[in-house]
């Protein structure tokens, strides 16, 4: 069938994790789908995001691991990074996928429609002048980096201009206390840039429970960029010898070659005539949706960064596409995404990981009823380090009631990243404090601290 010939039963506006994910899984249940998306398939995760992020994070790791070389033994190991060579192969491989997420829509039977969308009624979308109908629409537009709006906010890059660098920057500010301000400046620092991470309170990853917060912040004074703390940007100039970072208090960081700003994202919805589809809107463009995915139109849904999601992250934004699919397609009425106890990791070095809920959360819920368990050593990662490279790692389970039901685990350290996923199972089946003890441990790896704890 010619695309844009008869009306559509589902158009997803957005080609990346959600949109891509809910047209295939909509497809498979027989569904007449497109998918119409702006820019290149994949979405944030493929291109500016998950994705370039890992490789990045993958060749800071290398760093790392080669820094220990002399530890066992090794000699001559002083590596050189071509910046320019890992930023190509990165790109080139980032092309295949695309070319392989296109692929796959056709194999999925989904049509794919380049161009941006905008409503012009509730059941149609523009794109070049040209007119698309559909019974159900899925928005997934995602969200863009935003910026702060003091002078000379424009000077600085943000997380898709850092992708673009061609050169690694010598001296760098990375200014925001989330998830990508930490993990740019671990992958810059380890891959020996001056880094100062720049937050405006205390500490950054605040949202995480205060145990890893502490755990990063300690690692991070001893092995990983320059905190800076209490630091409210107010202005940014480029001055002779580089750029000048202004903070409201007076203070100031000179002489960097590039400034990052990683202070949040902001919902993609601006152009997108959501008012000519009578969709509301919440803060910053945000669109709120029901438990189903639903906006206030029952026809249109919405789901990943774009929505009041929690958990903006690619496997969430999946999840809910393909549950959603399944309802209105595949004929499982009750099936919608449960945004509780989603696992997450943070690539910082060494990585963290989380899923469930922080002690304060379970102590504001549950009270006295909460008992917390946790772990600091050294991983055998550093066994042979010298005393001042040893890394120390740092495990947390939260439980709760007689039964000691685990309802929060929080990692920092080696391998956290790899660790969770099948934690996270356990936490979700309910599993007890009892059930980690009784499984047998695995000697010597840091995830058996996990079934050893006291
Ligand atoms: P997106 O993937 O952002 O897709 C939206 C798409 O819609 C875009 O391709 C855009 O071009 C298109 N679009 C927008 N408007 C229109 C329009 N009007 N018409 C047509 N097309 C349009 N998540 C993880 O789980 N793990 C990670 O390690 C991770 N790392 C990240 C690192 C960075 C630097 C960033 C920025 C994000 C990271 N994320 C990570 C988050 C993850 O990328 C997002 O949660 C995920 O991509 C959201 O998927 P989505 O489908 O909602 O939107
Ligand atoms: P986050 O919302 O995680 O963090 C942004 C933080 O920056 C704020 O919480 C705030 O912290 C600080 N901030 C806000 N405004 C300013 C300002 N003007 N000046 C200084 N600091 C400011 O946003 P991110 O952009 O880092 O990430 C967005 C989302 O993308 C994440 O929530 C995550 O879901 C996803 N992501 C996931 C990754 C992964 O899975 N590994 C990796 C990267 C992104 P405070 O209030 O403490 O100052």
């Amino acid at each position: 069938m010619t695309k844009g010939q008869g009306a559509y039963d589902l158009i997803c506006i957005g080609g990346g994790s959600g949109g891509i994910a809910t047209a295939r899984r909509a497809a498979a249940h027989g569904a007449r789908c497109a998918v119409i998306e702006s820019d290149r398939l994949g979405g944030t995760c493929v291109n500016v995001g998950c994705v370039p992020k890992k490789v990045m994070w993958q060749a800071a790791h290398a760093a790392e691991v080669m820094e220990r070389a002399g530890d066992y033994g090794f000699s001559g190991v002083s590596p050189r990074l071509d910046w320019g060579a890992l930023v190509s192969a990165r790109d080139a491989y980032i092309r295949r996928l695309n070319g392989i997420y296109e692929r796959n829509l056709d194999k999925s039977e989904v049509d794919f429609i380049s161009g941006y969308a905008r409503f012009v009624d509730a059941h149609t979308v523009a794109v070049d002048g040209q007119h698309y109908q559909a019974e159900r629409f899925v928005i997934a537009t995602g969200g863009v980096p935003g910026r702060p709006g003091i002078p000379g906010g424009d000077l600085g890059i943000d997380s898709d201009g850092f992708f673009a660098m061609p050169d690694r920057p010598e001296k760098v500010a990375v200014v925001g206390a989330g998830y990508i301000a930490v993990e740019l400046a671990g992958v810059l620092h380890q891959l020996g840039s001056d880094v100062s991470l720049v937050v405006r309170r205390e500490r950054p990853l605040r949202s995480f429970d205060e145990a890893i917060q502490e755990a990063y912040v300690h690692s991070t004074t001893q092995h990983g960029p320059t905190l800076v703390n209490h630091f409210t940007p107010s202005g940014l100039e480029a001055a002779w010898g580089g750029y000048t970072l202004h903070a409201e208090d007076g203070r100031t960081l000179e002489g960097l070659d590039q400034v990052i700003w990683a202070v949040g994202r902001l919902a993609n919805t601006d152009e997108l005539g959501l008012e000519a589809a009578g969709v509301r809107t919440g803060d910053g463009g945000i669109i709120p949706v029901d438990p189903w995915q639903a906006t206030n139109q029952p026809h249109i849904f919405a789901l990943g960064d774009v929505t009041d999601n929690p958990y903006p992250l690619t496997p969430v934004a999946i999840a809910a596409g393909r549950r959603l699919a399944d309802r209105v397609w595949g004929g499982h009425a009750e099936r919608r995404l449960d945004y509780r106890d989603v696992p997450t990791v943070v690539f910082t070095h060494p990585p963290i990981g989380m899923v469930g809920m922080t002690e304060a959360e379970a102590r504001e819920q549950h009270g006295d009823q909460v008992r917390i368990y946790q772990a600091g050593f050294v991983p055998m990662d550093f066994a042979l380090a010298p005393a001042e490279a040893k890394q120390r790692s740092t495990m947390k389970l939260v439980c709760v009631g007689a039964e000691e039901r685990v309802v929060g685990i929080h990692l920092f350290g080696v391998g956290s990243d790899e660790m969770l996923q099948g934690f996270a199972v356990a936490l979700r089946m309910g599993a007890t404090k009892a059930d980690l003890d009784d499984t047998v441990a695995i000697h010597p790896t840091a995830a058996e601290e996990l079934v050893t704890m006291t």
